[in-house]
């Protein structure tokens, strides 16, 4: 239910993109396959076995693949890359699974508005895309996909009764900005300010670097397109 949701949300938001905002179709895509995937992530507190592994094992394919721009960026060899992307699967896979199902209470700060922003957060980080206004819009497409989640939970809790809508117990638990729990509250909101002035620094030096990354492109370009190709040549191997 969540699933199917969260991808019509996506589906919505990734048209509107590329009708409205005019974003190149890549980018919408992309978009609107997170926004459908982040409407599975607030259930990442689920313990249910199955549910856990199969959020959890999506959530750590797709942060590497996210992030392999930014290795680019860091000046990584492929090699690195490969090696880096299969230890931060591992990591998410089994090591945030493993913190998942000691610490987190089912409906407690996964399902807040602040959890939200860190997803979103987070994906601004990963995706080091080099035109800014399309990490903002990959980042936002995470935050509506977690967001249709809690707002469905919401509804969900609200059954209608004898006379008129009644409250089920679970209803607040979803779309809420602190806990019940002081310290899982206080840790999401240093996440997020934490994340958040990490977030603006590196939109901060993306900006300012664009137009030199831009023109180093076009260089690098431009000398490709003026080489001479090379005589074939016998490769060889050392
Ligand atoms: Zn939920």
């Amino acid at each position: 239910m969540h699933g199917l949701v969260s991808t019509l949300t996506g589906a919505a938001y990734a048209a509107t993109a590329w009708n409205v905002g005019g974003m190149p179709v890549p980018t919408c895509l992309l978009a609107g396959g997170l926004c459908a995937a982040a409407g599975l992530l607030p259930d990442l507190d689920n313990h249910d076995g199955e549910t856990l592994g199969e959020s959890v094992g999506l959530a750590a394919a797709i942060l590497p693949l996210l992030m392999i721009h930014r290795f680019e960026q860091w000046g990584m060899p492929l090699e690195f890359i490969v090696l880096a992307g299969a230890a931060i699967y591992l990591a998410v896979r089994y090591g945030l699974a493993w913190l998942l199902e000691k610490y987190s209470v089912h409906r407690g700060m996964f399902h807040s508005f602040p959890a939200a922003l860190v997803a979103g957060q987070v994906t601004f980080l990963a995706f080091g895309a080099e035109d800014p206004l399309h990490r903002y819009v990959i980042a936002s497409a995470v935050v509506i996909g977690y967001l249709s989640h809690l707002v469905l939970d919401e509804l969900w809790s609200v059954t209608q009764g004898q006379f008129g809508p009644k409250h089920k117990t679970g209803f607040g638990t979803a779309f809420k900005c602190w806990g019940k729990e002081a310290w899982s509250s206080l840790l999401t909101y240093v996440l997020v300010v934490a994340l958040g002035a990490l977030a603006a620094g590196d939109a901060h030096w993306s900006e300012r670097t664009l137009p030199q990354r831009r023109y180093a492109r076009q260089q690098m370009e431009q000398a490709a397109r003026m080489a001479q190709p090379a005589p074939p040549q016998a490769p060889y191997y050392r």
